[in-house]
């Protein structure tokens, strides 16, 4: 394994030196900052792979430190934080940070969390470096002589309308996921969101203005998620969220604001002002389920949404 380098900025000593310690004897290369300051220096002069922020901080505060960093830079980041409220996790999610983890916790977990996104980083670098030939709706693509191609890459793993992942990509995801749930035992989450009555929008607007607000509601989904959750089409006005958390409670906040936010939303074309709203079902992967019984079980939820009213949630 290639080695990889942890910085941890943390302004506690002793928690920062445990973690320090727990990281340096798995075999990773550890740097470390007392300040948000120092932090983002050794962000800046070294090839950091991961990021362990702590949110309180002297001189430059872990909010700061993570916006600063993602403005050039895609490198993940958990966040370690004392509260789990709320209001905390939607703030760490508008950042677009990977993970968050709430004080007191054991090295154990945070490093499976780590663990969990460098597989990530992995399997995205090996779906993207896929070889031989490939079938697509009666076409054979011989990847050699795309040669990497982007677009191809494109095309296998994202839906074409909207530009978020495809079904195959999602299926590929959460068969994945699955596996270093086991593998690591880690938590995650999924929603199922349809649109309500689309077919209305599509009737009265027409089916162009209906791709407009599909495509559109994809990208404010895909805005309010994290780096490390996947947003994906499933088909038709269908969308699956895949979620990282360990607790039903923040799915639940997730989802919430998720619906909030398209209810509130104004989709504007040719001056018209087209609102929709979407109905969720949600439920966290039990060990050993198949991802078949896993999406079943979010959509039936998201039936019972559309069942007592729509624009509603159902996470169970
Ligand atoms: P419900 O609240 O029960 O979900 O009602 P609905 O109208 O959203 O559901 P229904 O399944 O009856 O219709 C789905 C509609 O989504 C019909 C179909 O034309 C539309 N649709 C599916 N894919 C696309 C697409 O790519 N573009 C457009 N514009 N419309 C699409
Ligand atoms: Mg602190
Ligand atoms: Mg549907
Ligand atoms: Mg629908």
């Amino acid at each position: 394994m290639e080695e990889k380098t942890i910085l941890i900025i943390e302004d506690e000593p002793t928690i920062n030196r445990i973690i320090s310690k727990y990281f340096l004897k798995e075999g990773y290369t550890v740097l470390s900052a007392l300040d948000g300051l120092k932090g983002l220096d050794l962000f800046h002069n070294n090839q950091v792979d991961l990021v362990c922020l702590d949110i309180m901080l002297p001189k430059v505060n872990g909010w700061e430190v993570s916006k600063s960093i993602r403005e050039t830079s895609n490198t993940p980041i958990i966040l370690m934080s004392a509260l789990s409220e709320e209001e905390d996790i939607l703030r760490g999610f508008s950042l677009k940070v990977d993970d968050y983890i709430t004080k007191p916790f054991k090295p154990s977990v945070l490093m499976a969390k780590i663990k969990s996104i460098f597989k990530r980083i992995d399997i995205e670098r090996q779906y993207n470096a896929i070889e031989g030939t490939f079938d697509i709706d009666g076409i054979n693509f011989e990847l050699a002589t795309f040669e990497k191609s982007d677009a191809l890459k494109e095309l296998l793993t994202h839906d074409e309308l909207t530009g978020v992942c495809n079904r195959r990509y999602l299926d590929f995801y959460i068969e994945n996921l699955i596996q270093q749930s086991k593998d690591f035992n880690l938590d995650f989450g999924l929603l199922f969101v349809d649109i309500d009555y689309f077919k209305n929008v599509n009737d009265t607007y027409g089916h162009g203005v209906g791709d407009v607000v599909l495509k559109e509601l994809s990208e404010i989904i895909l805005h309010s998620i994290r780096n490390n959750d996947l947003i994906g089409r499933w088909g038709g006005e269908e969308f699956l969220v895949v979620i990282q958390v360990e607790e039903i409670k923040h799915l639940r906040i997730i989802a919430e604001k998720l619906r909030s936010i398209v209810s509130e939303y104004s989709f504007d074309k040719d001056n018209n002002n087209i609102h929709v709203t979407i109905s969720i079902g949600g439920t966290m992967c039990v060990q050993g389920e198949s991802r078949e019984s896993l999406i079943k079980r979010a959509d039936d939820y998201m039936y019972n949404s559309k069942n007592t009213g729509r624009d509603k949630l159902t996470i169970k």
